[in-house]
This record gives C-alpha cells, structure tokens and sequence, in this order.
C-alpha cells in the first residue's frame, strides 16, 4: 500500500479519496512546519509527499530523497519552493494544483485594490475610535477606479481574470505584459500589449501575476518603483521576491507611488518593522486563494496528481517529470 505524507492539515476531500483508492495517508496535524530534518525523514520514508508552500524543498532536501519516493504533489499554483533540477535528478515527479485559485486570488486582488484606494483599513479605525462624528463631505476622498487604467504584469490564468474582471466589472483601460502574447484577450478586453515600463509609467494600479524564477525576482525594484505615478497603486499577490521590499518601503515612505497592497512578502512570514509601520500599505497573510472552494479543489487535485501518477497516467497538474 503506497504510502502518502500531507505536511498540513488540508480539506479532507483528497484525503478521503486516496484513501479509497488504498493509499495509506499521514497527515502533520500539529500546527507547526516541519524542519528541515523532518522534511528529509518524510522524504526517505514516504512514495508520495504533498507539501504545502512553506515547505522548502531544496537540494540538501531532496538528497534526502528515497528511491521510492515517485512524486511531490504541492498544495499550491506557485512551485518556486522545489528545487526542480535536484528533483528531477532523484527521478522524482512534481505536481501543481494549477488553475484552481483564478476566482479566489482575483476577488482578493480587487480587495486589496478598493482597499487601498478608498482608505477601508483607515475609515473602519476612524469609525472605531468614535471619531465618526458628523458626515463630512471631505472625508476619506478617493478616485474611483471605474475608467482607470490597470497594468496586468504577467498574464496566465490569474492575470486574465484580474483583467477580465478590471474590464468587464469597472471598464478600465488594460494593459498588459507577458512573455507571450495574448490577442484573444487583447480583443475580449479591448487590452494593450505594452512594456513594463510602458505599465509602470501609465497605469493606475500595477498588479503583479508571474511565477518566482531567476527572471522574475526582484522584478521591481528601486528604478521600477520611480517609474511608476505618483498616485499609483501596487498589488502582489504573486510572489514575495518579485518585490524588493527594501526598495518598496522607501518608495512608499518617499510617497514615490500612493500605496501597495500586499499578500505575499519577500521574506515571508518575516515582513520588516520598516514596512509594518507605513499606513499606506494593506496587508494580508497570504491569503489571496484561501476560499473554501479554491482549498477543496487545491486538496482534491493534489490527491488525484498522486493517483494518476501511480496508476500511470498524466497528472493534470504536471510540472516536471521524474
Ligand atoms: P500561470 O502560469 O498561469 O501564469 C503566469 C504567467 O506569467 C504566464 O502567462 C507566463 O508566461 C508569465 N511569465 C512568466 N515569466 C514571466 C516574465 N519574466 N515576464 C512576464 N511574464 C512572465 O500562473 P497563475 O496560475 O496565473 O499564477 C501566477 C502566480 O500567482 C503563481 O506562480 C503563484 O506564484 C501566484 N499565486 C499566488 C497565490 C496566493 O495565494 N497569493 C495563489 C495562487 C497563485
């Protein structure tokens, strides 16, 4: 009977079908992450692994690796916590969930946008601290986003909604950029194919979709930052290190751009003091796909990526084979 280690505790749904499917299945249900060491142990013992993003999966990890480990199924889109290369090398089969958090982590965009841009953290503060004492007609002034320009950075399954939504839901002007080029979308949306830089000069809101790699960290940094207006808002909900949050928090301290909105931190979940303390900025925990029907899916395609895997077909979430 395959073995199968989840390093967290997810929806029950995957684990109830791998179940009866025969797997045996061993959940880390202690709250806590493994260690590396731990990490290492699950690896040498267990034929199936599914990780969750904290767990980094690096080289000295993967030595760890038995032969008989045959896939790591991560319990995420993103899967810039696995060394593939030194996965590869072990012969070992690595998996996504991909497409399962487009809804989720796009509605969480557009909250952190209206966020942002119309002072919610602050105004609930306001209203709080009894400070809401007669209606005022200056009070929290914002500029509506309807007609604004949005700049989609990095557009695959999550970047076309976010642009679907920006067009359909509050006609703004959008633009993109990607490595490849999309023209269906560009009709659909009536969308720009531009730059980066031509994004950061121009929009409105800067929301950042690519996947961590070498090309992709620190993406923006100090000179992208200046580039972008004055009056500009930044979203990421990608990937910590695709911001230098260095150049980020003085940016934001100077007022070179309005504010950001954050899900994900360079050094996650460390997040520096010189940041936590700019009241320009919203923040959340990593959070963006944390609906109930984003996890149940995540959980339910991480099983059916180890069952495919072992009855020898081709998982749908595919990113390296052994
Ligand atoms: P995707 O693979 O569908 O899209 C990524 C897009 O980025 C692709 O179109 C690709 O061509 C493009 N790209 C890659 N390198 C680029 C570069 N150097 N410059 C410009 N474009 C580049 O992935 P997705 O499902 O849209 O997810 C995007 C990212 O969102 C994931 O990799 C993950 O890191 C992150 N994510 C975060 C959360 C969260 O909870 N915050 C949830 C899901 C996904």
């Amino acid at each position: 009977m395959p073995k199968v280690f989840v390093t967290g505790v997810i929806p029950d749904i995957g684990l109830e079908l791998l179940r009866k499917k025969g797997f045996s299945v061993e959940v880390n249900d202690s709250g806590k992450d493994l260690t590396k060491e731990g990490l290492k142990k699950v690896l040498s013992e267990y034929d199936a692994v599914i990780p969750l993003v904290n767990d980094k999966l690096d080289s000295e990890v993967l030595k760890a690796a038995s032969p008989k480990l045959k896939l790591i199924a991560n319990y995420a889109v993103g899967y810039d916590n696995i060394d593939l290369s030194a996965a590869s090398q072990k012969g070992i089969v690595v998996c996504n969930t991909p497409g399962v958090a487009n809804e989720s982590v796009a509605e969480h965009v557009f909250a952190l946008i209206f966020a942002c841009n119309k002072s919610i953290i602050d105004a609930d503060k306001f209203v709080r601290e009894g400070k809401y004492k007669r209606w005022d007609p200056n009070l929290f002034l914002s500029h509506q986003v309807w007609g604004q320009t949005i700049g989609v950075i990095g557009l695959g399954r999550i970047g076309t909604f976010v642009g679907q939504i920006a067009y359909g839901g509050f006609r703004m002007n959008v633009m993109y950029y990607d490595v490849k080029r999309a023209e269906d979308f560009e009709l659909i949306c009536e969308a720009r194919y531009s730059t980066v830089h031509e994004i950061l000069k121009e929009a409105d809101v800067v929301t950042l979709h690519v996947p961590l790699t070498e090309k992709t960290r620190h993406m923006i940094g100090r000179d992208e930052l200046k580039t972008m207006k004055k009056s500009a808002i930044l979203i990421n909900t990608s990937r910590g290190p695709v911001v230098e949050e260095k150049a980020l928090v003085w940016a934001l301290k100077e007022k070179v751009i309005a504010s950001a909105g954050l899900d994900v931190f360079e050094f996650e979940p460390e997040i520096s003091k010189e940041l936590l303390a700019l009241d320009n900025i919203v923040v959340t925990p990593h959070i963006a796909s944390a609906t109930f029907e984003t996890r149940e899916t995540m959980s339910r395609i991480a099983a059916q990526n180890v069952i495919d895997v072992f009855e020898g077909r081709t998982p749908m979430g595919l990113v390296k084979t052994g």
